[in-house]
């Protein structure tokens, strides 16, 4: 399988690309227009500064080289949702180029192109019987088409592809790549070969899947398509498909348009975007560490476990909390486990953002565990109250009986009424039955409240059996 990937992605600017509408999501139809976007004779577009910061991040951020000149020019089609008849797109002098995702250590996939666009309106079919309805509110958003290279060879691969440019130009703050509103849209093109084979054959594009479960199988599905053609002696028609997801099919829906069909001129109504070496250095500074350098830098410098290092990178907050606690010389593989475990279950159980307790509150409570102050057991409970509460977890524990206890003449205590109640296990235990001693301490910290200092209880427990 050979797939290479078209995805448009919405920049997130509070106005359109080349007038001063709204791009927000939901408003009631045709609110956000103006007579730019209503494409009136005589109004002339004024390019966005943020959107042309916003593709400048995603570029750099997606590995790309960035255009000093780049040349916005019309795609002439006719369409009802399009009232100028073109849209504003970018042709041979794109944004930016030759860029890279990287997936994993192994994989490398080639971005061809990232040029600057503006998107059409929207056609709607199911508001009023038997007609169509257009709105406009999303002509001229601003988007970014990111082009990759045909690099990928299986519909796994491309699904990893998406979501790591989907975090990437989170991560970037360059869009939120929502799928349901339509602000990560994909487009795949896909042809088959035999093994070995170096020569590409005719492929075919599936337009608008609008999940990555889509992608998937849409691509499946068209691929053993062409499969069997190819097998029968027959011949694939480069031709764009749509994928019905109720129904579970890639059907036809034109014969594929080449590039000069759309008759691409330079807009004399935009002069070429000039981009001084300042703005993009600029650009490229401000731009944060990436999940993948992330990655590789919390599992080679802070010895945090594969797994762990992805959890901390998926969720750029958990990472960035995690970063503040380390910093404060907590042990960062203990700090990801109370990232990745307490705080994560608090966070998603009901307490939200006040699972974040203060970094230098929680880093004094892994100090009083690994002092042998409190239990971990104990140690739960105390982060639990922290949440509501702000003392200091030293306080907390002191005031809920939670400190550890290592007192001898306690914790001997506890053990001969442990043995007391149990009097089959203990003639056992003591008779040499060393496999109960688990057992045993088990229900001393059960009794103690989890209070038991572990070390000191087996230390005694184990004297007892006249070890
Ligand atoms: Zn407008
Ligand atoms: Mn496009």
């Amino acid at each position: 399988m050979v797939v290479g990937l078209e995805v448009h992605v919405q920049l997130r600017t509070r106005t359109k690309a080349f007038c001063r509408c709204a791009t927000s999501f939901g408003d009631p139809p045709n609110q956000n227009t103006c007579p730019v976007c209503l494409a009136l004779p005589g109004a002339l577009p004024v390019l966005n500064a943020k959107a042309v910061e916003l593709a400048t991040r995603a570029s750099l951020a997606l590995g790309c080289t960035v255009r000093e000149r780049s040349v916005f020019a019309r795609k002439n089609y006719f369409y009802p949702d399009l009232p100028k008849g073109y849209q504003i797109s970018q042709f041979d002098k794109p944004l930016a180029e030759h860029g890279r995702v990287q997936l994993g250590s192994a994989r490398r996939i080639g971005i061809t192109r990232i040029h600057m666009e503006e998107d059409a309106g929207k056609s709607v079919h199911d508001r009023f019987r038997g007609a169509t309805a257009i709105d406009l509110n999303r002509a001229g958003v601003p988007l970014i088409e990111i082009v990759s290279e045909p690099d990928l060879r299986s519909s796994t691969e491309a699904a990893a592809y998406l979501r790591a440019v989907r975090e990437i130009l989170v991560y970037a703050d360059v869009s939120d790549c929502s799928m349901e509103e339509g602000s990560f849209r994909v487009d795949a093109n896909v042809s088959a070969r035999p093994h070995g084979a170096v020569e590409l054959r005719t492929r075919t594009e599936i337009k608008n899947l609008n999940s990555f479960a889509n992608v998937e199988r849409a691509l499946e599905i068209e691929f053993e398509r062409h499969c069997k053609l190819h097998d029968a002696g027959g011949a694939v028609i480069q031709q764009t498909m749509l994928y019905d997801a109720g129904a579970d099919a890639v059907r036809s829906a034109r014969a594929k348009e080449e590039s000069h069909d759309y008759r691409y001129f330079p807009d004399p109504d935009l002069p070429p975007l000039v981009l001084s070496n300042g703005f993009v250095d600029d650009v490229r500074a401000s731009l944060p560490e990436f999940p993948e350098a992330r990655r590789t830098r919390l599992i080679a410098q802070c010895g945090v476990s594969v797994a762990d290092a992805d959890a901390l990178t998926a969720d750029r907050a958990l990472g960035a909390y995690f970063e503040r606690v380390i910093a404060l010389g907590a042990d960062a593989p203990v700090v990801a486990n109370w990232v990745l475990g307490e705080l994560l279950a608090a966070r998603n159980g009901g307490a939200g953002e006040a699972a974040f307790v203060a970094p230098d509150r929680l880093a004094d409570l892994i100090g009083i565990v690994r002092d042998g102050l409190v239990s971990n057991t104990a140690a739960k409970t105390i982060y639990a109250t922290m949440i509501i509460d702000p003392l200091s977890p030293r306080a907390i524990a002191e005031r809920d009986g939670l400190n550890q206890v290592g007192d001898d003449t306690a914790l001997r205590g506890w053990i001969e009424e442990v043995l007391a109640e149990n009097p089959d296990e203990a003639s056992r235990f003591i008779g040499g039955e060393r496999r109960l001693q688990g057992v045993l301490i088990g229900l001393v910290m059960k009794k103690s409240g989890g209070r038991a200092d572990p070390k000191k209880l087996s230390q005694l427990i184990g004297a007892r059996a006249g070890r």
